[in-house]
């Protein structure tokens, strides 16, 4: 039989990268070949995101983009997978009949048979990276257990389920055969690694467990503020290959908002963490996500949040205005701000953002620091610092003067000037193992 030519778009978060990337690991074993070309191939796959309205329409428009090329005879198959299949395949199977088969978040095998592809449980550990070859995500737990009133995520991915931790070190171990020095760890919440199947917390046990393999750096994404093992802060700033920074999405300050979010902790206890935090480990860089135009947010309740910015002043933030999701719990609010209040107040904090950035990023002036190198423009290295998540923090544009370097590499770096959201500087040394 004819082996399947495979485009596949991958849509959304980290989270599904990872699925992507199991996806191609198990069908290139069953011998399918993948393109980086719609037009060359056989079979799109698209892995959708549905968290969002524009998340969804962006989705949308790719299989309908797909059903065109199938239409035209270009492609034979057209196949959806992710959460917004989760969410409508019942409702898209009605309107878009041209696609071959909606698939869940938890159906690789059907999916892979669907492709004439079999699923291998021995194949779980590994992935074909979609990332830069030197860093990946490793995905520690799937699902969540909270109930975020402006979430729906609860409902596409199902209960949390923590990944056991051997078979972790045995993904991770691939990972770094393959050459991965930079590991993300990700999950919709890693907070509450290892209760689930272990009991406890496993999460400080996890990073001890992977700062003895030999990765370079090893990062914390998607932290809960609740449950927070803090023993992992200490961890952070014992072991060197784990980077002093921890991403910690807190969405708001006010008590009432909170409440309404039902994220199931207040604006002192989040204050009492951030200050623990920074007490264990004064090196650490936060980062996190607020939402504003939340229901019922008021002029006042959005000042508080502003001063609360101010105060706490994070090193990195990101904010997202409400979006009224009808599979959220609080889809039953009424959506008070209108798009352009919810714009005004996302612009008004990442302008205060900015300002407490630039202040921050001018401390590294005459420091130097060890950067990862993401990609070499010409004789620019354009590198990352342990502070800097993938794709979502600061970049460092830095001059490789007469040293040859290439993607992956680590070096140190002079640090002469800065802006908000970049440093730039000179490539001073090759980085040596620590
Ligand atoms: S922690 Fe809250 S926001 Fe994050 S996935 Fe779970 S319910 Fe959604």
């Amino acid at each position: 039989m004819k082996k399947h030519n495979v485009f596949l778009l991958s849509l959304g978060c980290s989270k599904n990268t990872v699925d992507s990337e199991r996806l191609m690991a198990q069908a290139e074993a069953s011998g399918i070949m993948f393109t980086e070309e719609a037009d060359l191939a056989d079979t799109i796959i698209i892995n959708t995101c549905g968290f969002i309205e524009d998340a969804k329409e962006e989705s949308i428009a790719e299989i309908l983009a797909a059903v065109e090329k199938k239409t035209q005879g270009i492609v034979s198959g057209v196949y959806v997978m992710g959460c917004l299949s989760e969410l409508y395949r019942t409702e898209m199977r009605e309107e878009l009949p041209e696609v071959d088969g909606f698939f869940g978040t938890r159906e690789l095998p059907a999916l892979l048979q669907a492709i004439d592809a079999q699923y291998r449980e021995e194949l779980y550990d590994h992935r074909t990276l979609l990332t830069p070859p030197h860093l990946s995500y490793l995905k520690i737990a799937e699902g969540c257990n909270r109930s975020c009133s402006f979430c729906s995520i609860p409902k596409i991915r199902g209960r949390y389920r923590s990944q056991p931790m051997e078979q972790l070190l045995r993904e991770a171990a691939i990972l770094q055969k393959k050459g991965v020095q930079e590991l993300n760890l990700i999950a919709q919440d890693t907070s509450l690694y290892g209760r689930d199947i272990y009991g406890t917390s496993m999460l400080r046990e996890l990073l001890v467990r992977l700062s003895d393999m030999d990765f370079r750096w090893i990062r914390l994404l998607y932290a809960y503020p609740l449950d927070f093992p803090l023993e992992v802060i200490t961890t952070m700033s014992e072991r060197k290959n784990i980077c002093n920074y921890l991403d910690l999405p807190l969405q708001h300050c006010n008590d009432r908002i909170l409440r309404s979010m039902n994220r199931g902790i207040t604006k002192t206890e989040t204050i009492h963490l951030i200050e623990t935090i920074r007490a264990k480990n004064p090196d650490i860089r936060l980062r996190t996500t607020m939402l504003v135009g939340f229901p019922g947010e008021t002029r006042e309740e959005f000042n508080e949040l502003m001063q609360f910015i101010e105060e706490v002043r994070f090193d990195r933030l990101g904010c997202f205005p409400y979006c009224h999701e009808e599979h959220a719990p609080s889809f039953a609010l009424e959506d008070t701000a209108s798009a352009e209040e919810k714009a005004e107040r996302r612009a008004e904090v990442m302008e205060l953002q900015e300002t407490i950035a630039e202040k921050n990023n001018r401390a590294f002036e005459g420091k130097e620091l060890t950067v990862l190198i993401d990609q070499i423009e010409g004789d620019i290295a354009i590198a990352r610092t342990e502070y800097d998540a993938p794709e979502v923090d600061n970049e460092c544009y830095l001059t490789t003067g007469s040293f040859k370097l290439s993607q992956g590499q680590f070096c140190t770096a002079q640090i002469e000037e800065s802006s908000a959201y970049e440093l730039h500087g000179t490539i001073t040394a090759l980085a040596e193992k620590t």
